[in-house]
């Protein structure tokens, strides 16, 4: 009978121990996390922390390891041009664009978003494909995107961060990409050939469907699906002429607008075979 009793009391004072134990591995542990979090926060906050050089110009910074090709910089003002026709252009914004050339932080940064040409948040443009300044592209896995089409798209997403709040952008506001991307492809893709949304879907139409991307005539690439976003975005801004904050704030499904969409291409497409017709008739 004692020694039930006794027994019975280790079992209690064990389970006790455990269950002081596991809230003090919890503490350790979350604290741990959370340092770990904190310091890759510092990181990606202060990229001179992971870079051994850093170059100021106009309103950018850039961070580097070895010597920047000057030609950098009129692609970063290009960039920075195109950018000027977005409604939420500030010029104030001041920007650093991270380069891969040595440095630990597009890694880090690749590791947390994944692969991918570049990327653009907060602040901060990071350049993952190897830069080609004077034939204006960044190669990756054997795809060209347009050096300075991609900093603007990038330098655009920095322009959101900029406009619209932290927690009103994406990932946190869970805007739909095709007009998170869609708006940073519109204000990118200015080149006079790509100003026409009828011979943009014609080149949609044109190409196969079961491809990953869109080759622009520059022989730069674009993934099919921004491609989509791009010109969705185009016909809601150019053709129904809304700005930017009408349609981040406006509900109609990205399938109505598509529906929409090829609905007033078919017309126009129409009209313009009649009229070829009636020439050829003249
Ligand atoms: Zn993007």
């Amino acid at each position: 009978m004692q020694f039930n009793s006794i027994w019975v009391g280790i079992q209690i004072k064990t389970k006790k121990d455990m269950k002081r134990q596991i809230k003090k591995w919890t503490y350790r542990l979350t604290a741990t996390v959370l340092l770990l979090v904190g310091l890759l926060l510092i990181i990606i906050l202060n990229p001179i922390l992971t870079y051994a050089n850093k170059t100021t110009h106009k309103n950018f910074t850039i961070y580097h390891n070895k010597p920047i090709d000057s030609l950098l910089f009129s692609s970063l003002e290009s960039a920075a041009m195109l950018l000027t026709t977005s409604d939420f252009y500030n010029n104030n914004l001041k920007l650093d664009i991270c380069l891969n050339d040595g440095s630990l932080y597009p890694s880090i940064i690749k590791a947390i978003q994944g692969q991918a040409f570049a990327w653009g948040f907060y602040n901060k443009v990071v350049i993952y494909g190897k830069i080609n300044c004077k034939k204006n592209f960044v190669q990756l896995n054997g795809y060209h995107w347009n050096l300075i089409q991609l900093l603007a798209h990038e330098m655009i997403h920095c322009v959101q961060y900029d406009r619209l709040g932290l927690i009103k952008s994406n990932p946190i506001a869970n805007i739909p990409n095709w007009k998170w991307e869609g708006y940073a492809e519109y204000i990118s893709r200015q080149n006079t050939n790509q100003k026409s949304l009828i011979s943009n879907i014609d080149h949609q139409n044109q190409t196969d469907i079961n491809s990953w991307e869109l080759t622009f005539e520059d022989n730069t690439i674009t993934p099919r699906a921004y491609y989509n976003y791009w010109i969705l975005t185009q016909y809601c801004l150019d053709i129904k002429k809304m700005s930017y904050q009408t349609l981040l704030t406006d509900s109609t499904s990205e399938q109505s607008y598509k529906e929409e969409m090829m609905n007033w291409y078919n017309t126009k497409k129409s009209k313009t075979n009649t009229l070829d017709l009636r020439s050829i008739g003249d």
